[in-house]
């Protein structure tokens, strides 16, 4: 059962059917009753977020809505603990861009949503405060790595929540989930604030129970940050603005790659039911080829790793963070901080990205990976000059079962092929619920080119429309 939309609760806010004061309460009535089954949020402060509603400005976009946020964007006197003992007892001393944004806009900031420890998996197992679990089936993993934040949404204890992806942790649990999740352009908004993992593929972005909110709170949180400086100069648009257009001529790309790789039957129906949908509503749907697509796992990784194993540095014990109790030099500092504040998969992702940045394999690894970056981006601007949008799965199967045994960490990284070319050619993506038929939430994928945002939130608005 859903919350209520932002524009549900925007219109009861405007009606002054209900106060800001009276949401918040019973959004955390729902959470205190809800979250002990599924562990979607790792903290919250239910009077900070009143103090908010007692001030919020209802003429503002997002005047009086509370927005979920992930635990690795930071927000001034919060915990920010990206799901690690590394910053178990971290508080933020400033808010990221992002959620300053919020704030402008109006939004009350409520609660921090679970994910992978420092945004590294797939399913929300890595976190080091316990497995999110699936709302649909609490027997499954919601994905990751912002598991929280699409558990939340779709457990009915978040109206909408911020998200990060780096190689899919928005889109594949918004799919998990039956939720939509959005990965705007790299750029489009500011990473100040964002706790690094990958710096080159890392993207802020929403989960939300429509494509209509995800516009909503994308109007609100892009822009250019001088405190960014990878942020871009591209003028922001009201996203809102085409929806509900005719998507009539739309002419989609299907790319073969995508439905030759051993897809679960439930992923192939949803494409399929995706594809008649939207040549009913008058779109052009044609097969293309993105011949790098078996490619872009291990480039992925490599280049992931590699920047995560430099990111990850400045936890050392001496700044923030934890610090090991057990007296040595500064070599055993670091290395007993590191072992006891870093979970399994952080621990081997930073020895991964040290290795294949080290002199001797530098050139194999990474170099080779950068061109195969290159490529891919390549494919795009290729199809992209045939296509206005690619549309095919987000995820190779449904969600699987929570911890499951027969599951390797390479397996867990083969099921982000669909998700992490966006993430590699900075391309912005969106997950829409699209199951055909009983069983799990299964979602289906649209791309679009450089800051187009705009026309991609009209087409995915146009399918969930027609898919009611
Ligand atoms: N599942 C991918 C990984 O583990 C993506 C994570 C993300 O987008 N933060 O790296």
């Amino acid at each position: 059962m859903l919350f209520g939309s932002i524009s549900h609760w925007k219109r009861q806010l405007a009606e002054g059917a209900v106060t800001p004061a009276e949401l918040v309460e019973s959004l955390s009535a729902a959470m205190e009753r809800e979250n002990p089954a599924l562990n979607a949020y790792l903290s919250w402060n239910r009077d900070a977020a009143l103090r908010q509603a007692a001030q919020a400005d209802l003429t503002k976009p997002l005047g009086g809505i509370p927005i979920a946020v992930k635990d690795n964007i930071c927000i001034a006197g919060a915990p920010t603990r990206c799901a690690s003992r590394m910053l178990e007892n971290f508080v933020s001393p400033y808010d990221a861009t992002a959620v300053e944004k919020l704030r402008a806009a109006g939004a009350i900031l409520f609660g921090r949503t679970n994910m992978d420890e420092f945004a590294m998996g797939s399913a929300g197992e890595n976190s080091a405060f316990g497995p999110t679990r699936n709302p649909a089936d609490t027997e499954r993993v919601p994905g990751g790595s912002s598991s929280g934040s699409a558990a939340a949404v779709a457990g009915g204890i978040a109206v909408a929540a911020l998200g990060s992806d780096t190689g899919g942790s928005i889109r594949q649990p918004a799919s998990h989930c039956g939720i939509v999740g959005m990965k705007p352009t790299y750029g489009r908004v500011s990473r100040y604030g964002l706790v690094a993992f990958a710096s080159s593929l890392d993207q802020i972005g929403p989960l939300t129970q429509n494509v209509e909110d995800a516009a909503l709170v994308l109007n609100a949180i892009c822009g250019h940050d001088a405190k960014d400086s990878t942020s871009s100069t591209q003028p922001t648009e009201d996203f809102s603005s085409q929806l509900g257009h005719d998507i009539k001529g739309a002419r989609i790309g299907l790319p073969k790659e995508y439905l030759s790789l051993g897809n679960d039957a439930a992923v192939t129906a949803a494409v399929d039911r995706a594809v008649k949908t939207l040549t009913d509503l008058g779109a052009e749907v044609e097969e293309i080829s993105l011949p790098h697509a078996e490619a872009v796992v291990a480039s992925y990784y490599i280049i992931a790793c590699a920047e995560a194993s430099s990111n990850l540095s400045r936890f050392d014990g001496v700044r923030y963070g934890h610090r090991t109790e057990i007296p040595g030099g500064l070599d055993e500092l670091y290395s007993h901080t590191r072992a006891e504040g870093f979970g399994d998969e952080v621990k081997r992702r930073v020895i991964l990205g040290t290795y294949v940045l080290s002199s001797g394999f530098y050139d194999a690894y990474y170099a080779r990976a950068q061109k195969v970056r290159a490529l891919v981006a390549k494919d795009f601007s290729d199809a992209f000059g045939k296509v206005d949008f690619i549309l095919g799965p987000t995820t190779p199967t449904p969600a699987p079962k929570l911890f499951d045994a027969d599951l390797t960490p390479l397996q867990t990284y083969l099921a982000d092929i669909y998700t992490i070319p966006a993430n590699l050619a900075g391309l912005p993506g969106i997950s829409v619920p699209c199951q055909a038929s009983e069983g799990l939430p299964t979602g289906v994928q649209l791309l679009a080119p450089h800051f187009r945002e705009t026309a991609l939130l009209s087409v995915a608005h146009a399918l969930e429309q027609a898919l009611r």
